[in-house]
């Protein structure tokens, strides 16, 4: 049977005696021992999520190489590598938590358009198992670097496949105007030179066409084009074994039907069919983003002239979704509501000096006072890993619970941490 997608959020967060709670765990606790804001993630909901994906595709060989930039802390990277998870990496940083969490350097994969040497220098002495390459420019520059380390580097080149993904147009990545991939038309001469440099050895072609996808029409179109690239290599003497479809796949947050992870295997099955090449998967999103809550406390409700407003303690620093992307996440009050309550539209904001410090515009919510928690659901990906300090806030601590019990994943520094990051200079040191 297909699972049917939670809303909101994960089933893993659910009311117990009144009580919205991460598993065992009621929220409320945690705000207690850590206070607000913070993200609490589940880990029953993470595993449970990546052994449906790896169960949808126990029939083929393919590897699952979670990506760590939906939500890099490393106890996420851990529990994930643990059930079998590899990574895809976008940054030295990224490749440093995937190694530091366990995952077997052979697991890793690392993408992005702007490597840097340094950056594939680290790569390449981890001995990571592949580097998905996003220009000839690129093919030269790891061409050298690979030879001067006397290294091989296995590769894929990254295409672009001119499809539409139809999702918010600053996470779409497979038109031919976006930033990302060697062009369809360009590919086979980027493989023959791959071929021919030293220090090369492609492998694989790998695509990744945008995030939070929920169709799978643009997945299949952009698969479609990638097999007959490695057909039309393979007939020209490439052969390559690997192939590296990305991630993308879509979760519900508020109303979408993202396809469920049984159908999007039949159809990359179909779409495969025949071919004698490992599959790699890079989902994110899919795997936690669920599994996540971003916990607040009201701090005020306040009439405005033509609006009222809910003004919480955690703002767009902390998740910066619906300022960035229009996103539209869940809002829960912690304790249950009386479903007899009656719901009046309000906006939600946080404290941050921004109109677009909004979490959601004229949303129908019960009755909140001040000191009351709020979750806000489905902010496991893109959350803590987008936060930032901005206003001088102290980044959002993270929490992992697991059955009846949570750990403290990242805590919240302290002002003494915060202001001791700045450094003067001698000219104004005195005073
Ligand atoms: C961001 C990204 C992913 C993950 O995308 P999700 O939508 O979170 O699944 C996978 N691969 C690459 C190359 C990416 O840039």
């Amino acid at each position: 049977m297909s699972e049917l997608e939670a809303a909101p959020g994960a089933p893993e967060f659910a009311y117990r005696q009144g009580e919205l709670s991460a598993e065992a765990v009621p929220l409320a606790r945690i705000a207690e021992a850590v206070g607000t804001p913070f993200y609490c993630y589940s880990s029953a909901a993470i595993e449970r999520r990546y052994r449906s994906f790896a169960a949808a595709f126990a029939d083929r060989r393919a590897g699952i190489c979670y990506a760590v930039k939906a939500n890099s802390n490393q106890a996420v990277i851990r529990l994930l590598a643990r059930l079998g998870a590899g990574a895809d990496v976008v940054s030295e940083g990224e490749l440093r938590r995937a190694l530091a969490a366990g995952v077997p350097p052979d697991r890793i994969v690392f993408s992005g358009i702007g490597k840097t040497e340094a950056e594939m220098r680290s790569a390449l002495a981890a001995g990571i198992r592949q580097i998905n390459v996003e220009s000839e420019p690129e093919l030269s520059l790891l061409s050298a670097v690979a030879s001067a380390m006397g290294r091989t580097a296995e590769i894929a080149i990254r295409v672009n496949p001119d499809v539409d993904a139809r999702t918010h147009a600053k996470i779409a990545t497979g038109k031919k105007e976006n930033k990302f991939g060697i062009d369809l038309a360009h590919a086979p001469g980027a493989f023959r030179r791959a071929a021919q440099l030293p220090g090369l050895a492609p492998v694989g072609i790998a695509l990744h066409i945008g995030s939070q996808l929920t169709e799978l029409v643009p997945f299949e179109l952009a698969y479609g084009r990638a097999v007959e690239l490695l057909r039309a290599l393979a007939a020209d003497g490439i052969a390559l074994r690997r192939l590296d479809l990305g991630g993308g796949l879509g979760i519900r947050y508020h109303n979408e039907r993202p396809p469920a992870i049984e159908d999007y295997a039949a159809m990359v099955k179909r779409v495969t069919d025949g071919l004698a090449v490992e599959l790699e998967f890079e989902p994110g999103r899919w795997l936690v983003g669920n599994a996540g809550v971003l916990v607040a406390r009201v701090l005020y409700v306040k009439d405005g002239a033509s609006r009222r407003f809910l003004i919480q303690d955690a703002a767009m620093n902390d998740l910066i979704r619906p300022s960035l992307y229009d996103a539209w996440h869940e809002i829960v009050p912690v304790r249950a509501p009386d479903d007899r309550a009656e719901r009046r539209p309000i906006d939600v904001v946080g404290p941050v000096c921004e109109t677009g410090d909004s979490f959601a515009a004229q949303r129908p919510l019960p009755q909140v006072a001040p000191g009351e928690l709020l979750a806000v659901m489905s902010a496991g990906a893109y959350g803590a890993a987008m936060s930032s300090s901005y206003n001088s806030r102290l980044m959002v601590p993270e929490v992992l619970v697991r059955g009846d019990r949570f750990a403290i994943i990242r805590p919240r520094p302290s002002y003494e941490e915060l202001l001791s990051q700045d450094r003067m200079p001698d000219w104004l040191a005195e005073g």
